[in-house]
C-alpha cells in the first residue's frame, strides 16, 4: 500500500508543528513508522489522502462509538451551528448534559463540563486537594490522566522512594506530591497511606485501564480500594475518560457496582468534539466556585456545538447497542485467538467490551505495568505495519487498546481475522 502523499505531508507538518503531530501518539514512533494523514471517515471505514481505506479500529482513541460520520451526530451539530458555536453563557443544552450525564452514571449527583479529559482530571484532583485540605495525591503506574503535571510522575526504584518527574518542565516538587501505587496490588496502597498518613487527598485509578494497553482491575482490588479511601478520608476517583460510556452505559462503576466520589469522563461525552466532564456527590461539587472555594473554569466550557454532538450520542445509548458491541467485540478476540493457537504465537488477547489489546507476550495475563513492560513492542511495530498494508488501522502502539464502533459488519470482522492471519504467519 502506498502512502507518499501521508509521506510528503509528514515532512511538511515537520516543518511547522513540533514533532509533525498535535499529540505524541500520532506520529507512529512507537511503532517506528510515519503517519497516515486522512482526509474521510464513514462508518468504520477511513480514507487517507492517497486514497487507501482502512477498517477502523481506533475510533479517534475511543469517542466514535458509533464510527464516523453518525447521522444523528451531524444533523445535531449542524442544527445547533446555525444558531451559534458559543455564547459564553448558559444555555439549556447543558441543562440537558448535566441530566443525560447523571442519570447514566451511578455515582454522579453534580457535574461540571470541561473541554478536556486533561482538563477534567486536573480539575479533578484540585478539587479533592480543596474538599480534604490535603497535598498529595496517589496513581496508579501506568495509568494515564492526561498531561496534568500531578501525573507525569514514574515511582523511583522502591515503592516508598521518592517519585521523580517523567518529563522535563515538571517540577520535584509537584512529582513528590504525587505517589505511584502498583495496580491490582492493595498492599502497594496500604503502604503508601501508611507511609504517608494523612496526607493524600485521593486516589485516581482507571478502573478499567486502557493506557498500558486492557488491563482490567480484580474486583476485590477495586471493592478494597473503596474501602481504604474511605477509612482514611481519602478521595476516590475514577478515571473513565475512556471506559465511561464505552465498556456500558454507566461505565467501569456500573459493571464493578464499586463507587467513586468523583468521576472525570470525555472522549464519547463529545462525540468527537473536544469534551470533558467531572461530577460527584453534591456536597464535594458544591465546593467548586461560584459558591465554593475551589476555582475553576473555561471559555468554551459546556459549548453548544458539544453539548449537541455529544447529547446526540448519549441519547442513544441502550442495552442494544452494548451487546451489539459486545457481539463484534467477541468475534474479533475468538478469531484473532483461533489463529494465535494455530500458529502457535506468544501473544493474548485483553478485552473489556468494545475495548481491547492484542499482548506480544509469553505471560498468561498482564495485571499492572510490569507485566506490560516485558510486552515484545518490536513484534506489536510489525504486527501493525502489516495490519496497516492490509488495510487495518489499529492503534500505533503496544500500550494502546483498540476501540471497536458498531459499524463492523461480518465482512469487516473477516477481513480483521484474515489479515491478522496473515500478519501472523509473516512474523513469526
Ligand atoms: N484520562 C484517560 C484515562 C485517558 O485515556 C486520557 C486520554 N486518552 C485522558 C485522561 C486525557 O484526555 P485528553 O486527551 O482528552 O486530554
Amino acid at each position: 500500500m502506498l502512502r507518499k502523499k501521508s509521506l510528503l505531508a509528514f515532512r511538511e507538518a515537520k516543518k511547522y508543528i513540533a514533532g509533525g503531530v498535535n499529540s505524541p501518539v500520532r506520529s507512529f514512533k512507537y511503532v517506528n513508522s510515519n503517519p497516515v494523514f486522512f482526509k474521510k471517515g464513514d462508518g468504520c471505514y477511513l480514507t487517507d489522502i492517497d486514497n487507501n481505506v482502512y477498517i477502523d479500529c481506533v475510533s479517534s482513541w475511543g469517542p466514535l462509538l458509533f464510527g464516523y460520520s453518525d447521522k444523528d451526530l451531524i444533523n445535531s451539530i449542524n442544527k445547533c451551528a446555525v444558531n451559534a458555536t458559543t455564547f459564553g453563557a448558559p444555555t439549556i443544552l447543558e441543562n440537558q448534559m448535566a441530566k443525560k450525564i447523571i442519570e447514566l452514571v451511578p455515582s454522579i449527583d453534580m457535574v461540571r463540563m470541561v473541554n478536556s479529559g486533561t482538563e477534567a482530571t486536573m480539575s479533578a484532583i484540585r478539587l479533592a486537594r480543596g474538599y480534604t485540605r490535603k497535598n498529595m495525591i496517589m496513581k496508579f503506574s501506568g495509568n494515564y490522566h492526561g498531561h496534568g503535571d500531578s501525573f507525569l510522575t514514574k515511582s523511583g526504584s522502591g515503592l516508598m522512594s521518592l517519585n521523580l518527574p517523567n518529563s522535563l518542565g515538571v517540577t520535584k516538587n509537584i512529582a513528590e506530591e504525587t505517589l505511584n501505587a502498583e495496580y491490582n496490588n492493595i498492599q502497594s496502597v496500604k503502604n503508601l497511606i501508611k507511609a504517608h498518613r494523612n496526607k493524600i487527598a485521593a486516589v485516581i485509578i482507571e478502573p478499567i485501564a486502557g493506557n498500558m494497553g486492557l488491563v482490567k482491575s480484580d474486583i476485590s482490588f477495586l471493592q478494597q480500594l473503596r474501602a481504604v479511601c474511605s477509612e482514611n478520608k481519602i478521595l476516590l476517583i475514577f478515571d473513565e475518560v475512556m471506559s465511561g460510556f464505552r465498556v456500558a452505559k454507566g461505565g467501569a462503576q456500573e459493571i464493578y457496582g464499586v463507587l467513586p466520589d468523583i468521576t472525570t469522563l470525555g472522549k464519547i461525552i463529545g462525540g468527537g468534539l473536544p469534551v470533558g466532564a467531572y461530577g460527584g456527590k453534591k456536597e464535594v461539587m458544591e465546593y467548586l466556585a461560584p459558591n465554593g472555594p475551589v476555582y475553576q473554569a473555561g471559555t468554551l466550557s459546556g459549548n453548544p456545538l458539544a453539548m449537541s454532538a455529544g447529547l446526540s450520542i448519549l441519547n442513544k445509548l441502550n442495552n442494544k447497542v452494548y451487546d451489539k458491541l459486545e457481539e463484534i467485540s467477541s468475534e474479533i478476540e475468538f478469531g484473532i485467538n483461533k489463529i494465535i493457537k494455530k500458529e502457535k504465537i506468544n501473544a493474548i488477547i485483553q478485552r473489556q467490551g468494545s475495548m481491547m489489546t492484542l499482548f506480544f507476550t509469553k505471560l498468561k495475563e498482564i495485571k499492572n505495568y510490569n507485566d506490560a513492560q516485558k510486552c515484545q513492542t518490536e513484534k506489536y511495530s510489525e504486527f501493525f505495519k502489516i495490519m496497516l498494508d492490509k488495510g487495518i488501522y489499529l492503534p500505533p502502539s503496544q500500550f494502546e487498546a483498540m476501540f471497536i464502533s458498531t459499524a463492523l459488519n461480518k465482512n469487516d470482522i473477516n477481513k480483521l481475522i484474515d489479515a491478522c492471519n496473515f500478519a501472523f504467519k509473516k512474523i513469526k
